[in-house]
């Protein structure tokens, strides 16, 4: 298998330019932000509970997307490799995801940082808001998602860089040029 991890912040393309690896790569996309919506969207337990800290832009206890990333690796161990599209958010969840995938004899090859700067980031979510009308695109909320990504998740990439597999990529620009930046990564590694 080859797995990478998509990263950045809220809004920095993540789930755009994942799209297009699944296409070219043929992975698997693993996104927690949308099994939780799912979930949200079928009112389960683990949906009540998590609209309750996505509405305020909050994470998602470590134990709790753990558990969801676990049962989807397993029960897709015969995929050609997995894309993770909003998680590891946290130094915990990137330290279990590494276990969780060697002790399925595999690993992460590379993670890719999209990197975009607050302002653009805000302009993009609230012309998002107006497409999708996602809850959590309000200005309040989107100002809190930033501040935790800085405050807890940017930190994930150090665990990566610790470990050589930390890829910043200049997130701005056409879709295109960002995904042929991409590719310039991924294929030194698929
Ligand atoms: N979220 C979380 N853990 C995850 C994925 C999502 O806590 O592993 C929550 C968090 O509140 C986040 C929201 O779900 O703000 C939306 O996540 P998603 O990754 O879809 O948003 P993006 O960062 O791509 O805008
Ligand atoms: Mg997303």
């Amino acid at each position: 298998m080859v797995n990478i991890v998509i990263f950045g912040p809220p809004g920095a393309g993540k789930g755009t330019q994942s799209q297009l690896i699944i296409d070219k790569y043929k992975l698997m996309h693993l996104s927690t932000g949308d099994i939780l919506r799912g979930e949200m969207a079928s009112e389960t337990a683990l949906g009540l509970e998590a609209k309750k800290l996505i509405e305020k832009g909050e994470l998602v206890p470590d134990d709790i997307v753990i558990k969801m990333v676990r049962s989807k690796i397993e029960n897709n161990l015969d995929k050609k490799g997995f894309i993770f599209d909003g998680f590891p958010r946290t130094t915990r969840q990137a330290e279990v995801l590494d276990k969780l995938l060697e002790e399925n004899n595999t690993s992460i090859s590379v993670m890719i940082s999209l990197e975009v700067e607050e302002e653009e980031l805000v302009k993009r979510l609230l012309k998002r808001a107006e497409e999708e009308g996602r809850a959590d695109d309000s200005i309040e909320v989107i100002r809190n998602r930033i501040k935790v990504y800085n405050e807890v998740t940017s930190r994930v990439c150090n665990y990566y860089e610790k470990t050589n597999r930390y890829k910043p990529i200049d997130g701005t620009g056409t879709i295109e040029e960002i995904f042929g930046r991409i590719c310039n990564v991924l294929d030194e590694h698929i």
